[in-house]
């Protein structure tokens, strides 16, 4: 699909916290030139450049995407990489007041109804496409596989499976030209019961409050096992509904985890800083094997050209 680069035509203030650090965080995404791509700038280390948005940064990928890149260090950029992706944003400045870009309600969904109502403006540059011309395979030690094979377009088959009684097995298939703002957007992210003590106690989550999150209960627990949790996380009360899920939200989807892998994907597949036609298959995939292979995709027909 040959088209010009597009940007925003006005910029949008974000107010929250970030999911790991707790931290207060504004953040103003703006218009930006035609090839300047998605860029970074922490406003409150006055000096510093700019980071673009690629995957060459990565240095963490615990449960959120993290890049660094001459001391400007980004934590949890996936989401809103991924609003700018799934909405056909091309160029953006980020200015960001601290580290992490803020959870908002755990899902794509704030910044879609920010930028969905904004004409964009369409610039001079056509958008640059990678064809990819051979099949990359990535197998990771932990069990998630990615497969990328040559396509006319772009497009992504996502199995998810945590061996979960409740999530069971869940598949989304994704092609450009879906709605995303319908489809994924609002899709939100997910923990596991057992696991929120313990992210907790590494702050990890300091900033989740149970409101950005559905909270899969795999086995049934106890009322002061939830009573204990909902006390860390300054929530009255909670209960475990028939679904398996903690009644904190109420789900969007009965599929809401794979639409919200499939969000996460998305933004971290942009990190190639390119387009790409290829057909993606992802097995219980996450940040790490997708920036990876992100990385891979960079590497081969970008960074050694
Ligand atoms: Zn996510």
């Amino acid at each position: 699909m040959d088209r010009k680069q597009r940007t925003l035509k006005y910029s949008y203030t974000f107010k929250g916290k970030g999911l790991h650090s707790g931290k207060s965080v504004t953040m103003v995404v703006s218009p930006a030139p035609a090839n300047t791509g998605i860029r970074f700038y922490r406003c409150d280390l006055p000096g510093s450049h700019p980071m673009e948005a690629v995957a060459d940064y990565v240095i963490y990928t615990q449960r959120c995407t993290t890049l660094e890149h001459d001391n400007v260090r980004i934590f949890t950029l996936e989401h809103l990489m991924s609003s700018l992706v799934g909405l056909g944003i091309d160029n953006a400045m980020v200015t960001i007041d601290t580290f992490e870009v803020p959870i908002l309600d755990g899902s794509a969904k704030p910044y879609v109804e920010a930028f969905a109502n904004d004409p964009l403006c369409e610039e001079t540059a056509p958008v640059t496409y990678i064809d990819i011309t051979e099949p990359i395979v990535y197998n990771d030690p932990s069990g998630s596989i990615i497969k990328v094979t040559p396509s006319d377009h772009f497009s992504v088959d996502l199995t998810v499976d945590f061996n979960s009684k409740v999530l069971g097995v869940q598949k989304f298939h994704w092609e450009e030209g879906m709605d995303y703002a319908k489809e994924l957007a609002p899709c939100r992210t997910f923990v596991f019961f057992h696991e929120l003590e313990i992210l907790y106690k590494n702050n990890l989550i300091r900033g989740g409050d149970l409101d950005n999150a559905l909270v899969i209960v795999e086995n049934p627990v106890s009322d002061e096992e939830i009573s204990h949790i909902a006390g860390l996380f300054n929530v009255e009360k909670i209960r475990r509904n028939d679904n398996g899920y903690l009644d904190n939200v109420s789900l969007h989807y009965d599929n809401e985890c794979v639409r919200h892998k499939m969000l996460d994907l998305l933004g971290d597949f942009s990190l190639v800083g390119s387009r790409i036609n290829a057909h993606i298959e992802a097995f219980k995939s996450g940040h790490k094997v997708n920036t990876t292979v992100a990385g891979m995709i960079r590497n081969k027909y970008i960074n050694n050209k």
